[in-house]
C-alpha cells in the first residue's frame, strides 16, 4: 500500500504494513542506508505485524544534516507564525485520533479506549497547547543603566535530539518536539524500538504542514542509533524519556559535548491514604493512579501505597474488587480495561518481582483479574495485577522501578512515618495524598520530595502544568511554558548603549 493513501480510517494492520521499514527525513520516507530493518511485534498476539529501519550512524547524520539545513529559516519565522503552524498541525492530527490510537494499540498492547485513544487525542492537545505560546518566547528589559537599553532576547539552540521509551511513544513525543519547534528549533528524534510506528505516522501527518527538516525521526537501536543522535556534533540539545541507567549514559555523553539534557527518568511514586480521607475517592484515585490500564508501564504509577491501618483492610479489599472487575484482553476490543505488557524481556522481569515478593517473609500477593481465554491471545504478554501487602519500604519491590501491574501496599500508624517512608526513595516524581485535613495536605505539599504532589485527586501529566522529578527521577522539568523557555531555548543579554 502507498503512504500517500493513507487516510484516517486505514485498518492499523494496513497502516503498520505501509509504514514498515521507513524513517523520515527531510520530508521523505527513506529507508536506512544499510538497508536493514527489525522486526515489530504485537504483543497481545506475539505476531509480527511490521518492520522498522534498523538505523545507525550514517543515517542519524542524514537527519541531522536536514535539520540544520531547515533550521535558519524555519526559526526566522516571526515565532507567533510557528506557533500558529504548530497549532494548525493539532487541528490535522485530531482527524487522526482513532488512527493514531488504534496502530498505537496495535504495537505496544494498550488497550484501545483506556489508553491509546487517550494518548493519541493528548498529542493533538499538546502541540495545541504549545501552538498558542509562540508570542510567550518574550524576552525583558533591564533596568541596568539610564545610558543603556538592556534587553534580553530568546533564541533557539539549534537541532534538538529527541530520544523517547515505548511506554507512552507518541505522548512524549509531542511534549517535546512541541515546544523545541515552537521555539524555533529543528528536531530529530529517534523512536523506541518496541514502538516506531505510530510515532513515524504522528511525524507524517505532521511533514504535511512542516517545512522539510523541521521535523525528522529515525528508528533503530540505542546504541547504534541513540548514541549516535547524542554524541553528534551538529546536534545542540538532548531530551530524553526512559531508564536512569540510559538518561545516565546520554548526561554523560551530553557533559562531553557540554550540551544541555533534559531527563524524565523512573519512579516510585507513593501515596498516602489517611484514616480520614473520603476512602470511596481514594480506591478510584488509587486504581487510576497504579495504571493498571497500562499494565502498570508508567513512570508515574502510584506503585507504594501508603494506607493507614485503621483503613488498611477495607481499602485494599476496595481496590482489590475494582481491579478484579477490569477486563484484560484483546487491546483493540472496546471491552477492554487492560491490555499487556510491552515484550517478553519485560514480562520476565515483572514476572521476577513477583516471585521475589511472593518468597518474601510476610508478604501476600493477591492476584486480580482474570487472563483473556481467547485461543488468538494465548501467547499475548498478559500479566495479571498483583497486590501486595506486608512487604516493607525497604523490599525490593519497594525500591525498584518495576514497570509493571505490581503494587505495595503498606500499613502504618502515623503520618510522620508514612511521609517518612514516601521520602525514602531513590526516586522522586510524583507523589499523592489523600486526607480532609487541610493542615496535613499542606504539610505533605510542602514535604513530599517530588516534582508532582497531588491532594485528593489522580490525573496524569496535562500540558500546562510543568512536569519532572527531583532526585534520580531525572533533571529538568516538561509540558509547560517554562518547559519551553527554560529547555529549548538560549537567553541572550543585549546592550544598547545609546549615548
Ligand atoms: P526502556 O527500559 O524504557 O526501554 P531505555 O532507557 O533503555 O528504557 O530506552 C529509552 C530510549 O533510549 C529508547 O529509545 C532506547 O533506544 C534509547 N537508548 C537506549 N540506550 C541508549 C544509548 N546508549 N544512547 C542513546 N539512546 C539510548
Amino acid at each position: 500500500m502507498d503512504t500517500e493513501t493513507l487516510h484516517p480510517d486505514t485498518d492499523p494492520k494496513q497502516l503498520a504494513h505501509a509504514l514498515s521499514g521507513f524513517n523520515l527525513i527531510d520530508g521523505k520516507l527513506v529507508r536506512a542506508c544499510s538497508g536493514r530493518t527489525f522486526p515489530v511485534v504485537n504483543p497481545a498476539t506475539g505476531l509480527q505485524i511490521g518492520t522498522a529501519a534498523s538505523s545507525d550512524a550514517k543515517d542519524i547524520a542524514l537527519a541531522v544534516e536536514a535539520a540544520q539545513r531547515a533550521q535558519p529559516a524555519w526559526a526566522a519565522i516571526a515565532a507567533r507564525k510557528r506557533g500558529m503552524l504548530v497549532a494548525e498541525c493539532a487541528r490535522l492530527l485530531n482527524a487522526h485520533v482513532e488512527e493514531l490510537g488504534r496502530l498505537v494499540a496495535l504495537e505496544t498492547g494498550k488497550a484501545l479506549r483506556t489508553e491509546s485513544r487517550v494518548e493519541a487525542s493528548v498529542v493533538a492537545d499538546a502541540l495545541q497547547f504549545y501552538g498558542g505560546l509562540g508570542s510567550e518566547l518574550k524576552g525583558e528589559s533591564v533596568p541596568f543603566s539610564p545610558e543603556m537599553l538592556t534587553v534580553t532576547t530568546r533564541e533557539a539552540i539549534g537541532v534538538v535530539g529527541v530520544i523517547i521509551p515505548w511506554n507512552a511513544p507518541m505522548m512524549l513525543m509531542a511534549l517535546k518536539i512541541a515546544p523545541a519547534i515552537v521555539a524555533g528549533n529543528c528536531v530529530v528524534v529517534k523512536s523506541a524500538e518496541e514502538a516506531p510506528l505510530a510515532v513515524l505516522r504522528v511525524c507524517q501527518i505532521l511533514n504535511q504542514l512542516l517545512p522539510q527538516g523541521v521535523l525528522n525521526i529515525v528508528s533503530g537501536f540505542g546504541p547504534e542509533c541513540g548514541a549516535p543522535l547524542v554524541s553528534h556534533p551538529g546536534v545542540g540539545k538532548i531530551t530524553f524519556t526512559g531508564s536512569v541507567e540510559t538518561g545516565r549514559l546520554i548526561a554523560k555523553a551530553a557533559g562531553d559535548k557540554l550540551i544541555p539534557v533534559t531527563l524524565e527518568l523512573g519512579g516510585k511514586s507513593p501515596m498516602i491514604v489517611m484514616d480520614d480521607a473520603d476512602l470511596d475517592r481514594a480506591v478510584a484515585g488509587a486504581v487510576a493512579g497504579m495504571r493498571f490500564t497500562r499494565q502498570g508501564q508508567s513512570c508515574t504509577a502510584a506503585s507504594r501505597i501508603f494506607v493507614h491501618e485503621r483503613v488498611h483492610d477495607e481499602f485494599v479489599a476496595k481496590v482489590r474488587a475494582k481491579v478484579d472487575a477490569m477486563k484484560m484482553g484483546d487491546p483493540l476490543d472496546e471491552a477492554t480495561d487492560i491490555g499487556t505488557l510491552i515484550s517478553r524481556e519485560q514480562r520476565d522481569k515483572v514476572l521476577g518481582y513477583v516471585e521475589a515478593g511472593r518468597v518474601s517473609a510476610g508478604a501476600s500477593a493477591i492476584e486480580c483479574s482474570a487472563l483473556p481465554a481467547d485461543d488468538a491471545l494465548r501467547d499475548g504478554l498478559f500479566v495479571r495485577p498483583v497486590l501486595f501487602t506486608g512487604l516493607g519500604n525497604d523490599s525490593r519491590l519497594a525500591r525498584e522501578e518495576i514497570f509493571g501491574p505490581v503494587t505495595c501496599f503498606i500499613k502504618f500508624s502515623h503520618y510522620e512515618e508514612a511521609l517518612a517512608q514516601a521520602n525514602d526513595s531513590d526516586f522522586g516524581l510524583a507523589a499523592t495524598i489523600w486526607t480532609r485535613d487541610l493542615k496535613t495536605a499542606l504539610d505533605a505539599s510542602r514535604r513530599l520530595q517530588a516534582g508532582f504532589v497531588q491532594i485528593n485527586q489522580n490525573i496524569v501529566v496535562q500540558p500546562g502544568l510543568s512536569y519532572g522529578g527531583v532526585k534520580q527521577s531525572g533533571l529538568g522539568r516538561e509540558a509547560s511554558l517554562e518547559a519551553m523557555l527554560d529547555h529549548f531555548t538560549h537567553k541572550k543579554t543585549v546592550i544598547f548603549n545609546m549615548q
